[in-house]
């Protein structure tokens, strides 16, 4: 775990998601880095809301990370945060194989214990 992520992960522990703002662009970055890739400002954490629409998904049938495998098979969303960024999460509540495409479906974001790590899963709306 790097430096620039503990805030990220000490929000998901108490079951919020903290995402890094610019203090110049004021826009919200993830994942977490040290300065505003636009304007090189300094960051500051937010808690933002955890909800936004699929752009694109993968159905994941095999992994390595044993935390995931009982999930199997799953889906893998990039989900595009009402506040700006994207970002991954396995989605929650769907069955498979999938009726409709999930493309711009919206989500809703679930705090979950992913094995000894607590983790943002997204549920549809
Ligand atoms: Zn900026």
């Amino acid at each position: 775990m790097y430096e620039e992520a503990q805030s990220f992960w000490d929000g998901l522990k108490n079951e919020k998601l903290c995402l890094q703002r610019c203090k110049q662009c004021e826009q919200y970055i993830f994942y977490p880095r040290t300065y505003c890739p636009e304007d090189f400002g300094e960051l500051e954490y937010a808690e933002v809301d955890p909800v936004g629409e699929v752009i694109t998904y993968s159905i994941v049938e095999r992994c390595a990370e044993p935390s995931l495998i009982p999930y199997l098979p799953y889906v893998a969303a990039l989900i595009e945060l009402d506040s700006g960024p994207k970002i991954f999460g396995r989605l929650v509540g769907v069955s498979l194989p999938l009726g409709n495409p999930l493309f711009g479906q919206r989500v809703k974001g679930e705090f979950v214990k992913q094995g000894e790590l607590d983790m943002i899963a997204f549920k549809l709306e």
